[in-house]
């Protein structure tokens, strides 16, 4: 058997290798290492890709949101509510900006930021909500819409981990994760869907205005050369990332089709075990239908019910099975982020999904092989 990895980048290299050796030796050639032709190529072929009017390439998923929220015009003491359970970057930009970040729990099965939380964390203060499309499936964006109609919210995905999920809307109609807040972001990071080879990130808008704001923001605040007309960062995507990146979205539909094939197979096999709770997918989509488009599986990632999570973390390290805890300490119980305005009781789910969730190896060169292997060795474990 082949070693089991918890990200396999090489195999996606081997297969895209004349390109990206290519597109990078003439991008070495010719020095256009900033602001080269493929950053953008990149952008439009990504607009086109995503069905949304701006891309505004940036140099990482972190600044992607920063630079959405400060185009907003969030100001010092605006509360952002968004999930306990995420990455830190989500939390870290907020508290940067010095806006107010209200953290709350998220559901059991989904693991993505529960709307009646939200709806219960709403003040006079609140200027915006940020969903995490968290392991690859979108958040109820029905409902997160309505709210922000509602209370007059901006609304702004965080999509770092689910670039190429579809949500289906309760009207038929269908659009990109990342595309339907009023901005979104994502990270190009090598372990995501789609990663490039260093650091990389976007923000999505469909709207004119905020776009032309964001474009100069990404870029010291010009609009014109040397006129600095508002506090901007400088956060580019250099021309390297662009062309590997260039390499692989025609294949991102392929990569999402080859993480589901694979985590269809951890489903089967886990069917009916009573200590293992396997992730749910939905908007219209019980199960992992054959035509589901709606679950990237950035993260494969189940529920062990009967305390013997850590015990099986270190038993796959002895077994050499490569496994992720995301994320082991709830976002309000970080030294950075730990405040007296939260509340125990008001984070029972993300308390639980803590000590329960373990993320399996998911990519897309996953066989049959190291499938049968992990899931075996799994329900053994967890059954003795
Ligand atoms: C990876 C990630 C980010 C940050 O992306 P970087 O490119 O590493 O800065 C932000 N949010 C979430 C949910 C992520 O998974």
């Amino acid at each position: 058997m082949k070693k089991i990895q918890m990200v396999d980048l090489n195999g996606q290299y081997q297969a895209i290798k004349e390109q990206v050796n290519a597109s990078l030796s003439t991008i070495l050639e010719t020095s256009a290492f900033i602001n080269g032709p493929d950053v953008k190529a990149f952008q439009l072929e990504l607009e086109n890709y995503l069905g949304v009017k701006h891309v505004i390439p940036c140099a990482n998923g972190t600044d992607a949101l920063q630079i959405a929220m400060m185009g907003l015009g969030l100001k010092p003491g605006d509360e952002v509510i968004t999930a306990d359970f995420t990455f830190a970057a989500t939390v870290e930009v907020i508290a940067l900006l010095n806006l107010t970040p209200v953290l709350v729990d998220v559901y059991p099965d989904t693991f993505n930021i529960d709307i009646a939380a939200v709806e219960k964390a709403i003040t006079p203060k609140t200027k915006a909500i940020v969903p995490v499309h968290l392991f690859g499936q979108c958040a109820d964006m029905d409902a997160l819409m309505e709210l922000a109609e509602k209370y007059n919210l901006y609304v702004i995905e965080d999509n770092a981990q689910a670039i190429g999920a579809n949500y289906t809307f309760k009207d038929g109609s269908k659009q990109k994760a990342g595309t339907m807040g009023h901005v979104g972001s994502t990270s190009f990071f090598p372990s995501k869907n789609l990663g490039c080879y260093g650091d990389g990130g976007a923000i999505f808008t469909n709207d004119d205005d905020l776009a032309h704001i964001l474009r100069g923001m990404v870029n010291h605040g010009m609009y014109e050369r040397y006129h600095h007309d508002v506090i901007g960062v400088n956060s580019r995507l250099d021309s390297i990332q662009a062309a590997v990146l260039r390499a692989k979205l025609p294949h991102l539909d392929s990569y999402c089709a080859a993480r589901r094939d694979a985590a269809r197979k951890y489903n089967k096999a886990f069917a009916g075990q009573e200590h293992i709770i396997t992730p749910k997918t939905v908007n219209g989509c019980e199960g992992i239908c054959d035509s589901c488009d709606c679950h990237v599986f950035h993260q494969y990632t189940l529920k062990v019910t009967n305390g013997k999570r850590d015990a099986l973390v270190q038993h796959f390290s002895e077994k050499g099975i490569p496994c992720g805890v995301y994320y082991p300490i709830p976002l309000h119980k970080q030294k950075a982020y730990a405040d007296d305005r939260y509340n125990e009781a008001d984070f029972r789910i993300t308390n639980q999904l803590v000590k329960e969730v373990i993320s399996l190896p998911m990519h897309t060169e996953l066989d049959d092989e190291q499938i049968n292997f992990i899931t075996t060795t799994l329900i053994e474990f967890v059954n003795g």
